[in-house]
């Protein structure tokens, strides 16, 4: 069942009196208790999506058109959206040290957020607090309560913002790239830390990052974004089995192979947003580009014929599965 769904959402920016379209059309669920992920190349939307859900979007950014439902609920159109922000979803952040206050303890911050609405008493919103630390296996927890943010490690920092979400009965949890500042072994600890709890709370994450290792290992449902819009969608067993996107086939073959001594990159740049791109955005880097189409018309989402849950918006459809292999 559907926690949130995203449905045609449009997003712009206001610059030098004009308006560029940064989001078109993008559209999926995320399902209760699984892990969507949302991957691409950096400035694809991804954090422009997760900050129009969370109804933080820049000053000169704006939202033209969509729904963003939340259990059937518009936050688009909600008057309070700091009622859902923080407490039914919470933002897990790249980078924990900005996140927490330098100037305040742990104890002080979790305070803050569990009794936002005043509803414990002094006693209450501690216990809160400590259950949310050994939620997150911090270890003595009556320490790390009085410790400022500079005197933990980033693994710690970033366990302490999942104890935040956590404290607040947060439902969906957004972690973009939560791991890219800290080391591989504590990127595996807090990955291994998320999975828990969305298997154990039944916690729905909608996971940003552009690590295709880690949304293998991790989750269950992938978007793929270029340019501002979803290019394909699907399972992610499925996803990896059969890609179809040539974006999509180009990102898994600039992943780090055994023995290759070097990484493949995707040729040509990912466009900004004040480019104007006739057809498919794709189509300047695309290498399985066959048709003027792909010039002038933008492709439509496309179900493939691999299942009803894999789509993929290329002139292409399933035959860019092959094609795109062997390029
Ligand atoms: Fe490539 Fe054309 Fe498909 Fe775009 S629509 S990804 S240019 S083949």
């Amino acid at each position: 069942m559907s926690i949130l769904e995203v449905k045609n959402l449009n997003v712009a920016f206001k610059s030098d009196e004009k308006s560029y379209q940064a989001l078109y059309n993008v559209s999926f669920n995320l399902n209760e208790g699984k892990t969507l992920a949302l991957v691409g190349e950096s400035g694809c939307g991804k954090t422009l999506t997760a900050m129009s859900i969370l109804r933080l979007l820049p000053k000169n950014a704006y939202v033209m058109s969509g729904e963003i439902l939340y259990n059937k609920m518009d936050i688009l159109k909600t008057e309070h959206p700091e009622k859902i922000r923080g407490t039914k979803i919470a933002l897990i952040p790249q980078d924990p040290m900005t996140s927490l206050n330098p100037l305040y303890t742990v104890e002080n911050q979790l305070v803050e957020v569990i009794n936002k609405n005043k509803l414990f008493s002094k006693a209450d919103t501690l216990k809160k607090a400590k259950e949310a630390l050994d939620k997150v296996k911090i270890p003595n927890v009556e320490e790390k309560l009085k410790a400022y943010p500079h005197e933990l490690s980033g693994g710690m920092k970033q366990r302490v913002i999942i104890a935040m979400a956590l404290a607040c009965n947060a439902e969906i949890i957004i972690a973009d790239e939560p791991t890219t500042a800290l080391d591989v072994t504590i990127q595996a600890q807090i990955m291994n830390l998320l999975n828990t709890i969305k298997r154990e709370l039944r916690t729905s994450i909608l996971f940003i990052s552009h690590d295709l290792e880690l949304v293998g290992q991790y989750c269950d449902d992938i978007a793929v974004m270029y340019a501002g819009s979803i290019v394909e969608k699907a399972p992610v067993k499925e996803f990896f089995d059969c890609t179809l996107h040539p974006y999509s086939i180009a990102l898994l073959k600039t992943r780090p192979r055994g023995n290759a001594k070097r990484l493949k990159i995707i040729e040509g740049q990912p466009p900004s947003i004040k480019d104007c791109i006739s057809g498919c955005k794709f189509h300047p880097r695309c290498t399985s580009s066959t048709s003027e189409s792909c010039k002038k018309v933008v492709p439509e989402q496309y179900m493939s014929k691999v299942s009803e849950n894999h789509m993929v918006a290329c002139h292409l459809g399933d035959w860019g599965r092959l094609i795109g292999r062997f390029d």
